[in-house]
């Protein structure tokens, strides 16, 4: 089974993370098995992201979510470094700005929101605001229980401007996550990403499990699936989400333009005399 359809959250279909294993691996022992298979996609991600950006008629939403140390930057190096960073934008989401906040929630996002023939990559999203928000009651029940529906409404505005989106959540388990802490403790290149709050966080884990699950259940829609993608492996992780979007972008039938030229024109009037 393609993973699209195996890690694609039905629309409508509650989920329920503690069912889905995070340390899946597929029909791959280790990266070393994988690494050919890895490296194609990444070659036909290039060449599929050159062809959205010569097509210029549509353009691609990846959105990244998951707890703290689920891989969201090493998916973004993965899949962002296959492609000609001209095309392409990372946009990070942290805590909002004072203007930002005075703003409606979905302000921000828009604007980063990718034009036809562009990529870009949410590093988190609008989706902080059903979780971060509501895991730490930023915003009255009342506020946050609204958006939902705002989210999906906004999403469908994107996609009726041909932009189409793709939505991961990086699932790992709450051991994995204590066992990356651990590496960057142990490890002196990356000991500057600690902070305590990450570990604190680690508190919630479990109101972040049910956010995450009403956020997946509720806001995966035909149009801008949500996929739950194990990742207790990053190996693993990497290839499902890079076959995904190989996959994605292939079913568009995307065509460069024609020439807008007369080329029997050009070669006559300007190579002729060299070529003869
Ligand atoms: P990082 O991605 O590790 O640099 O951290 C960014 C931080 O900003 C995380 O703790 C997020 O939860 C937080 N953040 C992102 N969006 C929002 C938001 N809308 N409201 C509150 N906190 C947010
Ligand atoms: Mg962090």
């Amino acid at each position: 089974m393609k993973y699209s359809n195996q890690f694609k959250v039905v629309s409508g279909k509650k989920v329920r993370l503690k069912d889905i294993d995070s340390a899946f691996k597929g029909k791959h022992e280790n990266h070393k098995e994988a690494a050919e298979e890895i490296e194609e996609d990444r070659k036909k991600l290039r060449k599929l992201q050159e062809l959205l950006y010569a097509h210029g008629q549509c353009s691609l939403l990846i959105c990244l979510q998951g707890m703290d140390t689920g891989g969201k930057d090493g998916t973004i190096d993965h899949i962002l470094g296959a492609m000609n960073p001209q095309g392409c934008r990372v946009v990070g989401f942290k805590q909002p700005s004072a203007e930002e906040l005075a703003h409606d929630f979905l302000w921000r996002i828009h604007q980063a929101a990718p034009p036809r023939g562009q990529v870009a990559i949410f590093n988190r999203s609008h989706y902080e605001d059903v979780l971060v928000v509501r895991v730490h009651n930023l915003v009255p029940h009342a506020v946050w229980s609204q958006r939902y529906d705002l989210i999906n409404a906004f999403e469908q505005g994107l996609v009726a401007h041909d932009t189409h989106i793709l939505k991961f959540y990086l699932h790992i388990s709450k051991e994995e996550q204590l066992k990356r802490f651990k590496e960057r403790l142990d490890d002196a290149t990356k000991q500057w990403k600690i902070s305590e709050a990450d570990y604190k966080e680690r508190y919630f884990w479990d109101d972040y499990v049910a956010a995450y699950e009403d956020a997946l259940s509720r806001c995966s829609t035909e149009v801008a699936p949500w996929f739950v993608i194990p990742a207790d492996h990053k190996w693993f992780r990497n290839f499902a989400i890079g076959q995904i979007v190989v996959e994605h972008l292939e079913g568009l039938n995307m065509k460069r333009p024609k020439p807008n030229v007369d080329l029997e024109h050009i070669r006559r009037e300007y190579h002729a005399a060299k070529e003869a």
